[in-house]
C-alpha cells in the first residue's frame, strides 16, 4: 500500500515544514532590488533578524545554504595557520572541522563518542593551558543535527571567560536558532551562523551570520582574501537597507513573515513548545524500549531526537517503509551513525497533533518493518502531551 493522499509528513531536522502563511508572503512579484519598495522589505528583515539572534549587533544575510555562513565566518575571522579548538560532537561538527582545514586553520579537534555535547571543562582546562593565548576561537555546533544533542553554550562561554582567554565564539546554530533558546548578546556569542530551512520555517536559501563587536574588529585586521562573503562590503549597503548584489527578495518575504510569527508566539514560547515536544517524543522512545542517542539528559535537542535502531535492524530499511506506507521523510543517520539510527524532526511548525501524527507514522512503521519494539510508545508520548514537562 503506498499512500500519496494528504500531507507529506517532512519529519527529517529541516529543512522544517513552510507555514502557509510564509508560504503565502512569499506569493508576490519580484521587485527592483535597488528601488524604495525592497528598501523597506531589507530594513525590516535586517532589523527583524535580531530579535531571533537576541542581538543588538549586525546580522548579515546571504543567498546561500548554511555551508556558506561557515565559510563567511571562517574567512572573516580567521587566517590560514591560526589555531582553533572545536568539538567532534557529531557530522556536522566533522563538516565544518574539515572546512576549516581546507582554509589552511589548524584545528585541535577534542573526540567524543557522538552521544553528548562540547564539554566546558575541557574548553576552560585547553584554554588555561594556551598561555601564549594562540588559540584564536573556539568553534561549537549549538544543536547537532547528526545526533540530537545541543551544547551548553552558554557554559562554554563562562569557561572561555574563567580561564581568562581572549578566543572567539563561533557558534553553529544553524539548526538551533528559532527553536532552542540561543542569545548572542548575552552568551557572548562572536558570530552565530544560521538558515533559513530550520527553526525560521523557510525553504533553503538564507544563510546567516551575526556578528559581535569583537568578530567585527577580528575581520577589519583579518588578512585573508576575501569577496563574496566579505561583511564590510555587506554592511555598507545593509545600512540603508540594500544588499551588494542581487538579494533572494521571495525568501526575504518569507522570513519577514517567519519572524512575525515568532514575534507573535513569543521566543520563550517557540522554545518551551519545542522543548515539550522533543519530552515527548523522547517518551515514547522509551515507550517503544528503544534507545535515545543523546546520553546526557542536559543536552537533550529540543529540535530533533535520534533514535538508536535494535541490534541487527537497519534504520535506512525502516524509514524507506515509512515513507513507502505512511508518506513521511524521517531523517537518516549521518557519517559514522548511517544505518544505525533515525531522526524525528520536531522543530518550526510542528505542533501536538503533528507530533502525534509523527510518532504514530514512526510506531505503525515499526510495526510494519517487523523491528523488536513494545508497544505504547505514542500512548506514552501522548500522556506526557497532556500532563505538560513534569519529567
Ligand atoms: N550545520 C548544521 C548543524 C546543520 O544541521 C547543517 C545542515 O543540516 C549544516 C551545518 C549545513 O547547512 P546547509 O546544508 O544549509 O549548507
Amino acid at each position: 500500500m503506498n499512500s500519496r493522499i494528504g500531507r507529506h509528513f517532512l519529519h527529517i531536522p529541516g529543512p522544517s515544514p513552510v507555514p502557509e502563511r510564509v508560504m503565502r508572503a512569499m506569493d508576490m512579484p519580484v521587485i527592483d532590488h535597488r528601488g524604495p519598495d525592497f528598501k523597506k522589505l531589507g530594513e525590516d528583515v535586517l532589523e527583524g533578524c535580531k530579535a531571533v539572534f537576541q542581538t543588538e549587533g549586525p546580522v548579515v544575510i546571504y543567498p546561500s545554504s548554511g555551508t556558506g555562513a561557515w565559510e563567511a565566518t571562517i574567512v572573516n575571522t580567521l587566517n590560514p595557520g591560526d589555531k582553533v579548538l572545536m568539538f567532534e560532537t557529531g557530522q556536522f561538527a566533522t563538516l565544518w572541522r574539515q572546512m576549516a582545514a581546507r582554509w589552511g586553520i589548524e584545528v585541535e579537534f577534542v573526540s567524543t563518542d557522538w552521544r553528548r555535547g562540547a564539554d566546558p571543562a575541557i574548553v576552560e582546562a585547553k584554554l588555561s593551558e594556551d598561555r601564549s593565548k594562540t588559540i584564536k576561537a573556539v568553534m561549537v555546533v549549538h544543536n547537532e543535527t547528526s545526533t540530537g544533542v545541543t551544547s551548553r553554550i552558554a557554559e562554554i562561554r563562562k569557561a572561555i571567560d574563567k580561564a581568562g582567554h581572549p578566543a572567539l565564539l563561533l557558534v553553529d546554530s544553524i539548526s538551533g536558532l528559532g527553536s532552542a533558546d540561543l542569545r548572542h548578546d548575552e552568551w557572548g556569542i562572536d558570530v552565530t551562523v544560521s538558515c533559513s530551512q530550520k527553526g525560521l520555517m523557510l525553504p533553503p536559501g538564507l544563510g546567516f551570520t551575526a556578528i559581535s563587536e569583537k568578530a567585527l574588529a577580528a575581520s577589519r585586521s583579518n588578512t585573508l582574501p576575501r569577496s563574496y562573503w566579505d561583511w564590510a562590503e555587506m554592511l555598507k549597503p545593509n545600512a540603508s537597507g540594500f544588499f551588494p548584489y542581487t538579494p533572494a527578495t521571495t525568501l526575504l518575504y518569507g522570513l519577514r513573515e517567519a519572524i512575525a510569527m515568532l514575534r507573535e508566539e513569543g521566543l520563550p514560547d517557540v522554545f518551551a513548545r519545542h522543548q515539550r515536544l522533543a519530552a515527548a517524543t523522547r517518551a515514547a522512545v522509551q515507550g517503544w524500549g528503544l534507545e535515545v542517542l543523546c546520553q546526557e539528559p542536559t543536552e537533550y535537542s529540543p529540535v530533533l531526537t535520534a533514535v538508536v535502531m535494535p541490534e541487527g535492524s537497519g534504520a535506512d530499511a525502516f524509514r524507506k517503509i515509512v515513507l513507502d506506507r505512511f508518506d513521511m521523510s524521517l531523517g537518516a543517520g549521518l557519517g559514522k551513525l548511517a544505518d544505525k539510527i533515525f531522526r524525528i524532526g520536531h522543530l518550526g511548525e510542528t505542533n501536538d497533533l503533528t507530533l502525534m501524527g509523527a510518532l504514530s507514522g514512526v510506531e505503525m512503521g515499526l510495526h510494519a518493518a517487523q523491528i523488536p519494539h513494545q508497544r505504547g510508545g505514542v500512548l506514552a508520548a501522548m500522556t506526557k502531551l497532556r500532563s505538560g514537562l513534569d519529567d
